[in-house]
């Protein structure tokens, strides 16, 4: 997904004061951090050394080179020894890219017998990253500060995290949405101003009449979509409940030529995520939903009724969470019915049918079920169950001035019973910190019921995200109380003006 093969650079601050043989030690150490890192297996993306930075001159042009160079995402500093900052001003000025402040130290350990001042001179991060520290806040620059050894494993996974974060920042501006249809009528939260998305993120949203999709379905050969719907009979266990077998294999057979061309249409127009509306339908044959399902599973994003915003962030977190160890799925979703009974709290979640099987856990089946929107056929769907554990849920919301990033840490769960009579795929948690906290914070801080979901990311990234696009963002989490977001949704206005 992610096609740039990224890599990172790893720039050493210093200063001529010291000598050439300090200088020579600080390469050396800066040179077994980088390849102890690039051999820990933690990170997703490749650092590359680069000589001591000591001068203006040399500072500036790496940071430029680092601009030009397409490969590389992101620089990571470290002030090994004191390299004053006035030297960084300019190069830090003209810099463009994700930037990591990895507040680290050679030596782990105080050497309490052998100290001495020469020791001192060697091992001085506290002092010369402070120094730096100073000149980037002075300057106002987004960037990332992370604290401890370089060899602690929980250290080297901040890394691997800030690097997800920075790939989402690089690749935001290649995302293009394609709209099949506008916004569902009468419907708030998922409109917004697309030319100011487009300066804030770097998306393009596009819209095409439904019947130019609907083109590329048609033009797809029975012999392909044979071959689809044979791939879907031997992936899916298929749930006929009751239904004749042939109707239902045509049933299916629909949303295998919708998924050959809307993909068609999508690599060929070269877009990333697509956006549908079941009031919008043109000569399509059923609402995709497996083929969208499908569509989400290969990466692409997705949004329902006009939602090109949730369509661009699954998007966007699908390719941040791209290569995860183990990934546990990122989807489309939307916020449907609460269990209230106490102890149980929960918001069940789906949507009419389009929900990402990277999430499920255990087998996917393919229903073909009635739906009471969009006046079409029944649509065949991919229905399943999705995995327990921690998860993000997020929504784009448009204030009419500025966007503003909604993220809810929350705890999926098994449902208490089995919900044989709902034809869709679920998923059910416990918003942070719990169900009545969560709920009124994220209506305070006016969030909508699609969000962008996914296992395999963490708040922490998303604000990181939203810190480098320059807008607000809120999270709601174990600690949150609802005078204490009542304040700080005051205090962004104030900010965010
Ligand atoms: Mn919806």
């Amino acid at each position: 997904m992610v096609n740039k093969k990224y890599k990172f650079w790893f720039c050493t601050g210093s200063q001529e004061l010291y000598g050439e043989e300090c200088l020579a030690h600080v390469a050396e150490h800066s040179r077994i951090i980088v390849e102890e890192l690039n051999q820990s297996n933690r990170l997703p993306f490749e650092i590359v050394w680069k000589p001591t930075l000591i001068t203006n001159e040399l500072i500036r042009r790496t940071l430029n080179e680092a601009n030009m160079d397409e490969a590389c995402a992101g620089v990571i500093t470290w002030m090994h020894t004191f390299s004053p900052a006035k030297s960084w001003i300019l190069g830090l000025q003209e810099y463009r890219k994700p930037l990591l402040h990895f507040h680290t130290q050679f030596n782990q350990e105080i050497p309490y017998e052998s100290i001495d001042m020469e020791f001192m001179n060697e091992n001085q991060s506290a002092h010369g990253g402070r120094e730096y520290g100073h000149v980037v806040s002075r300057m106002g620059i987004e960037r990332k500060v992370i604290m401890g050894h370089w060899s602690d494993p929980k250290i080297q996974k901040r890394i691997a995290d800030w690097m997800r974060t920075a790939v989402g920042i690089m690749e935001s501006s290649h995302i293009r949405v394609a709209r099949v249809a506008d916004n569902m009528r009468n419907v708030a939260v998922t409109e917004g101003d697309k030319v100011e998305a487009q300066i804030k993120f770097g998306w393009e949203v596009d819209a095409y009449p439904v019947n130019e999709i609907a083109g590329y379905v048609e033009s797809v050969t029975p012999a392909e979509q044979k071959a689809l719907v044979e791939e879907y009979y031997s992936t899916y266990d298929i749930l006929l409940e009751g239904r004749d077998e042939q109707e239902f294999r045509r049933h299916v057979a629909v949303q295998a030529a919708i998924e050959i061309g809307f993909e068609r249409f999508l690599k060929e127009k070269n877009y990333h995520a697509i956006v549908t509306h079941f009031g919008d339908l043109g000569s399509l044959g059923q609402l995709p939903g497996l083929a969208i399902q499908r569509l989400m599973e290969k990466g692409y994003g997705f949004g329902a009724e006009g939602d090109w915003k949730t369509a661009a962030m699954v998007r966007l977190m699908k390719l941040m969470s791209s290569g995860t160890e183990n990934p546990k799925g990122t989807s489309f979703m939307e916020d449907y019915t609460y269990n209230l009974a106490a102890g149980k709290e929960g918001i069940l979640q789906a949507h009419m049918l389009e929900v990402c099987p990277s999430i499920a856990d255990g087998s996917i089946g393919i229903k073909v079920c009635p739906l009471t929107m969009g006046e079409r056929e029944d649509p065949a769907r991919l229905v399943f169950i999705a995995k327990t554990g921690p998860a993000v849920a997020v929504s784009l919301i448009d204030l009419g001035s500025r966007f503003r990033l909604i993220i809810n840490e929350v705890e999926c769960k098994k449902t208490e019973k089995p919900m044989p009579k709902l034809p869709v795929a679920t998923a059910f948690w416990t918003p942070k910190p719990d169900l009545a906290t969560g709920a009124e914070s994220w209506i305070l801080a006016g969030g909508a019921h699609h969000t962008a979901f996914s296992y395999d990311l963490t708040a922490e990234q998303l604000m990181d995200w939203a810190d480098a696009m320059g807008i607000e963002a809120v999270c709601i989490h174990d600690g949150t109380t609802i005078r204490g977001l009542k304040n700080e949704l005051r205090w962004n206005a104030a900010v965010y003006r």
